[in-house]
């Protein structure tokens, strides 16, 4: 018995594996199946086509499932849930067809308000590789920090590097505020982390064939680059865009010209200027005109008012509450929490201007005490009422920690 592609014999080789008419080798096997990974990452449309829209969930039933777990939002969801369904829409559309352009897009929101939480969750349902990035580590070629292909990397990695499969994924790119460009006069100093890397990202939107370094960073001369086709590959992008308010209050007032001017923005309005978010704020913002035009649809996220912090804590599917429900059964022990507590925990995020994140460590300051004696006792019942709340965090030092925070 020999291989039939290298003629080696069985006591030559681990593995001689039988076919219809002769057998092949466990090495022959490994080369042969490299060799059709290699085939299939050249020949893209071999992939592309696999996606059948009928198999995509529709845009309802991906707002659907993004509703068990964030709360609120609801512009956003819609934004999120038309783009990542148009998305699969390209990569299943006739070539000669009439080209559908992908459309990106760029959530503006305070911090703590559900941006990456929306991300990793549609992440989830996503037949498509996915990578969250962050812009803050991203300088101009050449300067200390990470160059803007390492924003790929990620997603190769999602892929096992399989790059057919990377060139139709999606990137959420955070802090993306955070490459604005920092004045409008260039020749000041330098902006490494501005500009520059605006220019680099935008070679990235508008689709072009980048070099990839695999194992990311800083480039090796005797590393092999990976090439990546960005033509098809969606980005989303979030950032908190702070102080951005001021720049739509200005615009909206300079629009308001004439007498008894009808739309005049009114007080409560004021706190919601960011429903008004437009690109040419985020073009005063810092963000150059072209990246703006490389991100056509533009969303918001809302700040998060003491319902929904409240909301947050019981009703996502893994809310915080639920999940020290079943840490509790794990150990026999029925967990409840009254109104007042809850309430008592939202006061508190709230006043130490916590937000959403702020929730879970309070809880958790407060339930240590109980997380740590009651697997150690008889008893069957746990009720976090507000004395014991109370009577929790103010023991800790949590006002301590908070005013780090
Ligand atoms: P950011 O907008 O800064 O990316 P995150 O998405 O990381 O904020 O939110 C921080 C945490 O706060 C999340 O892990 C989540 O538990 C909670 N959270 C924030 N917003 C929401 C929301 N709308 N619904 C449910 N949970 C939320």
């Amino acid at each position: 018995m020999r291989c039939d592609f290298c003629g080696r014999s069985q006591n030559e080789v681990e593995l001689l594996i039988p076919g219809m008419n002769g057998y092949i080798c466990n090495e022959c096997a490994e080369r042969a199946s490299e060799l059709v990974k290699e085939y299939l990452g050249k020949n893209h449309d071999k992939y592309l086509n696999d996606i059948k829209l009928s198999d995509v969930p529709k845009p309802q039933q991906i707002k659907e499932y993004l509703d068990q777990y964030v709360i609120g939002q609801e512009g956003a969801k819609k934004y999120l849930s038309v783009a990542v369904y148009n998305h699969y829409k390209r990569l299943s559309q006739d070539k000669d067809d009439v080209d559908i352009e992908k459309s990106n897009i760029i959530i503006v929101g305070p911090t703590g308000t559900g941006k990456t939480l929306l991300a990793k969750t549609i992440a989830k349902l996503l037949k498509v590789p996915f990578a969250i990035v962050d812009a803050t580590v991203l300088t101009e070629a050449g300067y200390v920090g990470e160059d803007i292909e390492s924003l790929l990397v990620r997603l190769l990695a999602a892929c096992d590097y399989n790059v057919a499969e990377a060139e139709r994924g999606i990137v959420f790119i955070d802090e993306i505020d955070k490459i604005a460009r920092k004045s409008d006069n260039p020749s000041i100093t330098r902006d490494v982390s501005g500009e520059g890397v605006q220019q680099g990202l935008l070679k990235l939107l508008e689709g072009s064939v980048v070099n990839v370094p695999p194992q990311g960073g800083r480039k090796h001369p005797e590393q092999k680059m990976i090439p990546v086709d960005t033509k098809n590959i969606l980005f989303i992008c979030g950032g908190a865009f702070e102080g951005i308010e001021r720049k739509i209050a200005m615009r909206l007032n300079t629009h308001v010209v004439g007498y008894g001017a009808g739309n005049h923005v009114s007080k409560a309005d004021q706190e919601k200027l960011l429903h008004y978010v437009a690109p040419q704020d985020l073009r005063s913002y810092g963000l150059i005109p072209e990246i703006i035009g490389r991100l056509p649809v533009v969303t918001n996220l809302e700040p998060l008012d003491r319902d929904a912090l409240r909301r947050i804590l019981v009703e996502p599917k893994n809310a915080i509450v639920r999940q020290y429900e079943k840490l509790m059964m794990m150990d026999g022990i029925k967990f409840s929490v009254t109104d007042e507590a809850l309430d008592y925990v939202v006061d508190k995020a709230v006043e130490y201007k916590l937000g959403a994140r702020g929730l879970r460590s309070i809880f958790e300051t407060i339930m240590m005490d109980a997380m740590y004696s009651y697997p150690s006792t008889q008893k069957k019942k746990f009720e976090l009422t507000l004395e014991y709340a109370k009577e929790q965090l103010e023991k800790s030092n949590f006002a301590i920690i908070a005013s780090s925070m």
